[in-house]
């Protein structure tokens, strides 16, 4: 896994004399250079993806169903190799990150089980009229760098199933497996069917106002997606946004408070609170919230933060400079304010980017820990005495990407999900994503809808057929 890393583009191997460096998270330091591709290789990429994509698209659906088999295979094959690599660049613990390249394969494999289908919406003696789902054309794909590889494949299987070509571009702070993977795929994919760029600052806007490409489906901050929406707007591309979160949880009185803690604790802090959809804000009713926050207090102490590769660390260091800084910003600002770290708050001196799982307890509710997305270890607790007011803070946000009610009255758990603003309202489970449950962001946290039937769709559109049918002559 030593070797060079290069961009797939038309099949091949494609370097560039300016280089972008690559910094291992836990060290801080630089320890890996990949191409940084020019405008021109973007126009070559897709310029090939343009050409390959009226051959995919004619390609029979049993076809393409069996690359993304192939995908599959190549994945699993290299999946401890692929993990590895991404431990360096992302910092997760090994395991975690094996589970995300499986995860992968895994959603290849389930979504080609879907069938974008055609709808016949008459069909009698006097008329036949069907609304096919027809490809796009060329898809350019844009992932952040908390899931890089499982947020790939989150696009990469429905538009390929779908029937169009991608032009792939991973974060700059973690290209590596990225490219990697798609070296890997070179055989198992037709040339020009998944073309792979890595760049800086400058990439994502020339792709999403780049002429040639049909549509994006970005994953990435709510802020970027704006600026995503604006650059794609004068050729109109068709857009899927995934966006940011500030997910609510809201526990009930009734709850089991032990065997709780950990659940919640590990909603809010799995990939050291990396995670789009990870609890963001806990609402927990006021007979229970000494109870519980003790519990999460004890769990916090012992998680132990390390470097991904070491035996037993269970959260990595946080992914980059920017993003440490900002927590490192935000903790000063809830001790400037007064507010109580019950848990964590001491950031280590050294060169890794390492933050420990820290919980604030009860800050105001129009504090920055409760009104920002943190996108880290800082989780606020938050007290309530009357559930109408738990739900109203809750859907007080701009964004509504997922929330989650912890309630053991399965009726009332109902009726409280049923009024929370969110694409996705879990009950007393959370994370459970397959590629079968359609996952939308409500309000600023999204546009489209990625998994499922729904998200399959998004890479089509639909072309209405309607026939006369008139007797022989
Ligand atoms: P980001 O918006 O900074 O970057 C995301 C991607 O967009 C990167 O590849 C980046 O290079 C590219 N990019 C940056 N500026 C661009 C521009 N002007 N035009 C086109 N592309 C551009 O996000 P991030 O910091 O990498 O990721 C964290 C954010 O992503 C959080 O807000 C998180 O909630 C969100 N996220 C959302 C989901 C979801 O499914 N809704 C999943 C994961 C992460």
């Amino acid at each position: 896994m030593n070797a060079p890393f290069t961009m797939t583009i038309d099949g091949r191997a494609v370097t560039s004399s300016q280089r972008l460096s690559v910094t291992d998270p836990a060290t801080g330091q630089v320890f890996a250079e990949v191409p940084d591709c020019s405008s021109e290789q973007l126009d070559a990429a897709v310029a090939s993806a343009r050409r390959a994509a009226p051959g995919w698209a004619a390609t029979p659906l049993v076809e393409r169903r069996a690359v993304l088999g192939a995908i599959a295979g190549t994945l699993m094959t290299h999946k401890d190799a692929l993990g590895a690599l991404l431990v360096q660049e992302q910092g997760k613990p090994l395991a975690r990150a094996v589970e995300e390249v499986m995860t992968a394969a895994y959603w290849c494999a389930e979504i080609a089980k879907l069938e974008p289908g055609t709808h016949v919406l008459a069909d009698t003696a006097e008329t036949l009229v069907e609304v096919r789902r027809v490809p796009i054309g060329v898809v350019g794909a844009i992932v952040p760098w908390n899931f890089p590889i499982a947020l790939a494949f989150f696009k990469i299987a429905p538009a390929l199933l779908a029937g169009n070509t991608v032009v792939l571009k991973p974060s700059p702070f973690t290209p590596l497996t990225t490219l990697r993977f798609a070296e890997l795929l070179r055989d198992a994919i037709p040339p020009g069917v998944l073309n792979t760029v890595s760049g800086g600052d400058a990439l994502g806007p020339w792709m999403s106002s780049h002429p040639g490409l049909d549509k994006i489906s970005f994953t990435g901050s709510t802020a970027t997606g704006r600026r995503v929406m604006e650059s794609a707007a004068p050729t109109l591309k068709r857009l899927t946004l995934e966006l940011g979160g500030n997910d609510a949880a809201i526990v009930m009185p009734d709850v089991d408070v032990d065997a709780l803690a950990p659940v919640l604790f590990w909603g809010a802090f799995a990939n050291s609170a990396q995670f789009c959809l990870a609890i963001k804000r806990l609402y927990v009713h006021e007979a229970v919230y000494d109870k519980l926050s003790a519990a999460l207090v004890k769990l916090a102490a012992a998680t132990r933060v390390g470097r991904g590769t070491d035996e037993g660390v269970e959260l990595g260091p946080v992914q980059n400079r920017p993003q440490f800084e900002r927590l490192k910003g935000l903790l000063d600002d809830c001790r400037r304010q007064g507010q109580r770290i019950i848990a964590g708050g001491d950031v280590p001196a050294g060169a890794g980017f390492f933050f420990p799982p820290t919980l604030v307890d009860n800050p105001p509710e129009d504090s920055r820990i409760v009104q920002e997305e943190p996108f880290g270890p800082i989780l606020p607790l938050l007290k309530f005495t009357d559930v109408d007011d738990a739900i109203a803070r809750a859907n007080a946000s701009p964004y509504g990407l997922g929330a989650s009610v912890w309630c053991r009255d399965e009726a009332l758990a109902l009726r409280i999900a049923h009024r929370l603003q969110a694409g996705t309202v879990w009950v007393n489970e959370i994370h459970t994503i397959t590629p079968m449950k359609p996952m939308a962001g409500h309000k600023q946290s999204g546009l489209g809808v990625e998994q499922g039937l729904e998200g399959l769709l998004e890479y089509t559109m639909p072309q209405t057929v309607s026939m006369t049918r008139r007797k022989a002559a």
